[in-house]
């Protein structure tokens, strides 16, 4: 298809993404009319317990830097929610907006933005990756790359109600490199919805470490605990 069709198309895509999700200025966490311009209201907006600060996970000798917007309740908890399973890209765009504050407070630098992927079944079910969504909002604001460079070969159970151990060993060998990229020497940004034991998006940087990545950081909506 030619470049230009290819614009038209997206630009169709964010009309009828527009028309579709027009929230009559009411907050997408409590429905409340809003005056902020936004899609959230400051009442919620406010009793959102962001994360101040970065951390580290250790694995296989290697160290990920980490980064969350919040703990997962509250308002962000509602919108990752209403993102995942409804469909409400609205929610997507507030998360993301929230996610570029962050790179930029934080001063995070990378070559690419990649995701944590779905395996195809899962893919088709849902229709669409969240984590994908977020890391094209994030690339057309920030102007750095998302590769769609991992793929998740394994089905793996849900991780949640699973304990620390089971999270690493059920998601262990599930996502493969995809060979067409290439990752040396870059610094990476991972982006996922909700970070636990980091067992899923470290899975995935290990897998980008072993093909020559350089700094990976870990970039999530929320941070909840086992
Ligand atoms: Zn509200």
């Amino acid at each position: 298809m030619g470049n230009g069709i290819v614009k038209n198309l997206i630009f169709l895509k964010d009309c009828l993404l527009e028309t579709i999700y027009s929230n009559d200025e009411k907050c997408i966490c409590c429905g409340e009319e809003i005056y902020n311009g936004k899609y959230i209201c400051s009442k919620c907006e406010k009793t959102i317990r962001f994360c101040n600060y970065g951390f580290d996970i250790q694995k296989e000798k290697v160290s990920f830097k980490c980064y969350s917007i919040s703990y997962y309740s509250g308002p962000i908890m509602n919108l990752i929610l209403q993102l995942k399973y409804k469909g409400n890209f609205l929610a997507g765009q507030v998360i993301s907006e929230y996610m570029i504050n962050l790179i930029k407070s934080k001063k995070i630098k990378c070559d690419y933005i990649t995701y944590v992927p779905m395996t195809k079944k899962r893919l088709k079910s849902r229709g669409y990756n969240q984590t994908m969504y977020l890391s094209k909002m994030l690339s057309k604001s920030i102007d750095i790359p998302v590769i769609n460079c991992l793929k998740k070969i394994k089905d793996t159970k849900d991780q949640i109600g699973l304990g620390k151990e089971e999270r690493w060993k059920n998601i262990k060998g599930s996502f493969k490199f995809s060979k067409k990229y290439c990752i040396e020497n870059k610094n990476i940004l991972i982006i996922d919805d909700v970070i636990t034991t980091g067992a899923t998006a470290v899975s995935c940087g290990l897998e980008l470490k072993k093909y020559g990545a350089a700094e990976i950081t870990i970039l999530t909506a929320a941070k909840s605990r086992v």
